[in-house]
């Protein structure tokens, strides 16, 4: 049976992308001149992955955080447990596994999504003075947000933006999405110059790419 596509859209890009929404609903964006032949023969080539896809989503949203002791929380790629403990300020401490306070159960996503926010700007802002110190870069400032599946992004005004959700990945990864965006500095959009930019930088940014690729998904509450 052919795969529905729920949404397609056509714009000035030169290739087809395939997004799976977090409702496991399948939007297309293809060239404006693409066929709907070739656009369903795209689908239908990749059916393995949007199926593998929509059941990781799935499983991703049938299991939310649910604020337990034992809980595991990923914390720069190694995951860790939650215990609830007595009221304590802040309510939220981490020392080799995170103690949250029983009377801040209830709010238990709000209280890591700002946890990990100061972690995150903390982590990112110190690669990026690195790196751009060391590589002759200078980005205007560092801003975190809480964007879902955009790790990164480079404004036109040279402020770098980064989800929180990277607080949850391996240095490795944070460090490749960091330089990723550095070097949008220098070269916009994602040609060989720009990949050759980040190479000369991160010889094996390609590792940590795939990594994101494949375990992106689970950098979430
Ligand atoms: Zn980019």
């Amino acid at each position: 049976m052919p795969i529905q596509i729920d949404k397609l859209v056509r714009s000035k890009r030169r290739t087809i992308a395939l997004i799976v929404e977090r409702d496991g609903r399948l939007t297309v964006r293809a060239p404006m001149r693409t066929s709907q032949r070739e656009i369903e023969s795209f689908v239908a080539e990749k059916a393995d992955w949007i199926e593998r896809t929509r059941r990781k989503m799935k499983s991703n949203i049938l299991t939310p955080k649910q604020y337990v002791d034992g809980e595991r929380f990923l914390f720069l790629g190694s995951s860790f447990d939650l215990r609830l403990v007595r009221p304590q300020r802040p309510s939220l401490k981490f020392d080799n596994g995170f103690y949250l306070s029983r009377s801040a159960e209830k709010r238990g996503e709000a209280v890591f999504t700002r946890w990990y926010k100061k972690r995150a700007l903390e982590i990112i802002a110190e690669r990026v003075n690195q790196f751009a110190k060391r590589h002759g870069f200078s980005p205007k400032q560092v801003r975190i947000t809480s964007a879902r599946t955009r790790w990164g992004s480079c404004s036109p005004d040279g402020t770098l933006n980064f989800t929180w959700r990277l607080a949850m990945a391996p240095l490795e990864v944070i460090d490749y999405v960091v330089v990723h965006e550095l070097a949008h500095l220098r070269v916009k959009n994602h040609s060989k110059r720009f990949w050759r930019a980040v190479e000369s930088i991160l010889p094996d940014y390609k590792r940590q790419r795939k990594w994101l690729s494949e375990h992106g998904e689970k950098l979430t509450l």
